[in-house]
């Protein structure tokens, strides 16, 4: 293949190898750079939920029926809430994701990024340059071991994950805010599995808890815990995550598994957003929104963010002319940039409030219990959790109603007055989502 691509995508993981395919299943030609040289490596830290919303990504790219072959676990997920369990009926909106070990999961999708037509992998190549002309990106260069390298393309695409490299040298706005809590989690082997293949989320308020079942008859126990806490899990990381474990409600009998991993994890882990386009380049997956690993929205929205920006900018990257253009680019970019914040913005919003480890406000008591006393609530609950529905539906007068009457009370005058300016402003989701954060304060 000559060195002339239409696009260079750096970072060959979640978002980098499914926007290859994608863009290579448009025609185009696509340099995919990764730093790492072993094709079978893996992101570590991770704990493999993929949700439903990422379901015809993976369908378009011929994921979904790959990953069934290799023991993927079509997931759904019961949720602990001190009102009792949330049970959602087995896909309630006829859609599920993927629970599947990155070690899985990430050779898979290299493997089938390398082998589509049109796709250049290009392992062992480190990216820290980039090529600018008149203000534009219109290229990366990098060593490849000792070598140095340097590729042109009309786009290049940073899916180099949260510390993007992409978009430190593009220079792109960021913002941050803090995660209030820390997470540890290990692997275990031969759980018994009470509920069949559901994962378990517990929301112990403050503190968090999973149980994932994944392929091979290996299970994921992750204890997601706020920081108030860290000093006892630093002074006795083996003692503080086994009694966590074990005293979880309906707790997974870790005692009679075999513990297959060492406990690992992170004590820090802010939430960063950025400004997901500029001249010549586009940032997808964690390199544009690293939300809270608690909301396992990362791995979803990478896949779904590519497909976000191939579909708008490959007519232009493969085009000639006019359609060619940089202001062509530019208006695509400007609309994956939009697609972007809309589909992601309400929801990480909601995602970062909670992530401050504060109490539950009254609407997630109110609909949190609702759920939990109501099997289409909770139906409900789970739909709006694998991020196939928006806040703003999530939190319809209808639906309100509904929990109203399953709870037998109401919400507070405040917070339904916040909920109606969505039908008196035609704010839609904002003052829904507004609403929901507003009564935390
Ligand atoms: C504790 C924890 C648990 C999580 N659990 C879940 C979960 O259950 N479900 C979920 O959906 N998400 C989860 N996540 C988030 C998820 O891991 C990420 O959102 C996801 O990996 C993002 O994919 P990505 O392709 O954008 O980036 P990454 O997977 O981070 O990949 C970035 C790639 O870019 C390469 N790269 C970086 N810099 C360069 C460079 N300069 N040159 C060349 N290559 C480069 C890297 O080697 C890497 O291959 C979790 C995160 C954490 C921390």
């Amino acid at each position: 293949m000559s060195n002339a691509y239409d696009v260079i995508i750096n970072g060959a993981s979640v978002g980098g190898c499914t926007a290859a395919i994608l863009y290579a299943q448009q025609g185009a030609r696509v340099a995919l750079l990764e730093r790492r040289s072993d094709m079978n490596a893996h992101k570590v830290l991770c704990t493999h939920y993929i949700q439903a919303s990422a379901y015809p990504v993976m369908a378009a790219t011929g994921l979904d029926k790959a990953l069934e072959q290799v023991g993927a676990i079509p997931n759904t997920a019961h949720y602990w809430t001190r009102w009792g369990w949330i049970t959602p009926p087995r896909e309630p909106a006829g859609a599920h994701g993927y629970s599947v070990r990155r070690e899985t999961l990430d050779p898979l999708l290299r493997s089938r990024a390398a082998g589509t037509e049109g796709v250049d992998l290009k392992l062992g190549r480190t990216v820290n340059e980039l090529l600018v002309e008149d203000g534009r990106v219109v290229g990366a260069a990098g060593t490849a071991g000792e070598e140095a390298f340097s590729l042109r393309a009309r786009l290049v695409v940073g899916a180099d994950g949260r510390e993007s490299t992409v978009a430190r040298l593009a220079g792109a706005r960021t913002g941050t805010t803090e995660n209030g809590r820390f997470s540890y989690f290990a692997y275990f082997k031969g759980l018994a599995r009470p509920v069949g293949d559901a994962a378990r989320v517990y929301y112990l308020e403050p503190d968090n808890a999973y149980v994932m079942p994944m392929e091979d008859d290996v299970t994921v126990i992750a204890a997601v815990v706020s920081k108030a806490r860290l000093g006892e899990f630093k002074a006795d990381l083996e003692g503080a995550y086994l009694n966590f474990v074990r005293s979880l409600p309906d707790a997974p009998d870790i005692d009679n598994a075999e513990r297959i991993s060492k406990i690992i994890g992170t004590v820090n882990y802010p939430l960063i957003s950025r400004d997901p386009v500029g001249p010549g380049y586009a940032l997808i997956g964690d390199a544009a929104l690293t939300s809270d690993p608690l909301a396992a929205v990362g791995c979803a929205w990478a896949m779904q963010s590519a497909q976000w920006l191939v579909s708008r900018s490959a007519p232009v990257v493969t085009g000639s002319g006019d359609a060619a253009s940089g202001a062509a680019l530019d208006a695509a970019l400007a609309e994956y940039s939009a697609r972007h914040a809309a589909e992601t913005g309400p929801h990480h919003h909601l995602i970062a409030d909670f992530a401050t480890a504060r109490p539950f406000n009254e609407i997630e008591e109110f609909s949190f219990s609702a759920a939990a006393r109501d099997v289409r609530m909770a139906a409900h609950f789970h739909t709006f959790g694998s991020r196939l529905m928006t806040v703003e539906e999530f939190l319809s007068p209808e639906i309100v109603a509904q929990m109203e009457q399953v709870n037998g009370h109401g919400l507070s005058d405040e917070v339904l007055r916040q909920l109606a300016g969505e039908d008196e402003a035609g704010a839609g989701h904002e003052a829904a989502d507004d609403a929901f954060e507003g009564v935390a304060r």
